[in-house]
């Protein structure tokens, strides 16, 4: 499929950016019309215009047609300066034909190695930990490609087990077998994780020039090496190196001991380079502790096409009422912004975020927080502040 990654940068000509739309199901179209709003009025200044390709794909498209995501539109994703990706999923589709289908294999075939999640404290926007006049400015780093998340494995009903492992990711291909036995005979299970040289020094470079970019000198390495030394062992040394070469500091916590530290203290940290599947527990567990998953903001972001999200669901319950609130994808939009170079816009967007909040009180805060503005009206008040 390399002929399908794109480049990222063929959708840009005289600062006009191509974009494909990925909506989904749910909240995902109320949120993402929002947050196109809001990207076109704040890039303005900048003299960036966007041209928006929609793509049907998600759950209702699914149900309907049977297609989940064809060769021919990845092809034509590729062409695009980036993607915004709503929610996909419903609870009338079985679990995981749409995350694999869709998400993982945009993730894979583009190659989006970095899942870049900040967290930070928002005007107005209660927190379920007192924060005592601290203030949570966080970012989750996590490895998107590879460890227990590959798709490597299988479910064995009579003791033995033969999984083809073989698989193609940037950079490098796996090829193998995964052959087991087990006595007496039972069913069981085996999932590989991998974490490779190539995997882990690319994403640790990405963590130091984030702490660089913030203006930090150190990066928090989250694993749990005493636990299975060989994979996080391996995760540790690596990125240690890394760091060390930029001649930036490092700390290593263990996965469980930092969910504790969060919790008592979430304002104590600010890179935290993960491997998948902690960034992926870790991430979600600071959206939390930061105000919920109405302002939690993603980004995967590669070397080809990269895609911007906001962290939650369709949200099937609100789907329709308003009540959905479009922060979380309008702070995606300017992690998209950033990541076209265009960084004032970015900034432009997130002071604007921040602002309506500030002067937002009782009734005129999004349902989430207990006001009573709705998906739309919450995106004029942005845009009346850009
Ligand atoms: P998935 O299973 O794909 O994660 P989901 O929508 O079931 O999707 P979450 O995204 O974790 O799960 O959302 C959990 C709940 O949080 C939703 O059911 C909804 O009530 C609330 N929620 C999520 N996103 C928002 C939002 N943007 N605004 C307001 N409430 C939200």
């Amino acid at each position: 499929m390399s002929d399908m990654t794109g480049n990222g940068g063929h959708g840009k000509k005289n600062n006009r950016f191509s974009i494909a739309v990925l909506a989904g199901d749910g909240i995902g179209p109320e949120v993402i019309a929002v947050a196109r709003r809001v990207v076109e009025a704040a890039s303005g200044s900048e003299g960036a215009s966007f041209e928006w390709t929609e793509y049907p794909f998600g759950a209702a498209h699914y149900l309907r047609t049977k297609e989940v995501l064809p060769d021919s539109a990845i092809a034509e994703i590729g062409g695009h300066s980036a993607m915004m990706l709503g929610a996909m999923g419903a609870p009338s589709v079985k679990p995981g034909i749409l995350e694999r289908g869709i998400l993982l294999t945009l993730r894979f075939v583009f190659d989006q190695y970095i899942n870049l999640r900040p967290a930070m404290s928002l005007p107005n926007v209660p927190t379920p930990v007192p924060l005592n006049g601290g203030k949570i400015d966080s970012v989750v780093i996590r490895e998107n490609t590879e460890d227990l998340y590959m798709g490597l494995g299988d479910i064995s009903s009579d003791g033995t087990l033969n999984a083809p492992m073989n698989l193609s990711r940037g950079g490098y291909k796996l090829k193998g077998n995964l052959s087991l036995s087990i006595t007496p005979g039972m069913s069981y299970a085996a999932q590989v994780a991998l974490n490779t040289s190539h995997g882990v020094s690319r994403i640790a470079r990405y963590a130091c020039e984030t702490a660089i970019k913030r203006g930090e000198n150190k990066v928090t390495i989250v694993t749990k090496s005493n636990a299975a030394p060989a994979l996080y062992g391996f995760f540790e040394d690596i990125a240690k190196g890394v760091i060390e070469e930029r001649q930036l500091k490092w700390e290593v916590v263990n996965v469980d001991a930092l969910c504790y530290h969060l919790v008592r203290r979430p304002d104590a940290y600010g890179v935290l380079l993960c491997p998948n599947l902690f960034g992926d527990i870790v991430s979600d567990l600071q959206a939390g502790l930061a105000g919920g998953m109405g302002t939690a903001a993603g980004g995967n972001i590669g070397d080809g096409v990269s895609m911007f999200e906001p962290v939650h669901g369709s949200a099937p319950d609100i789907a329709g009422t308003g009540k959905a609130n479009p922060v979380a994808a309008i702070l995606s939009g300017a992690l998209m912004l950033r990541h076209l170079g265009l960084d004032s816009s970015a900034a432009r967007v997130e002071k604007a975020v921040s602002s309506y909040l500030m002067s937002a009180s009782g009734s005129d805060l999004p349902f989430e927080f207990g006001g009573s503005r709705t998906c739309a009206q919450v995106g004029d008040g942005v845009l009346k502040k850009i």
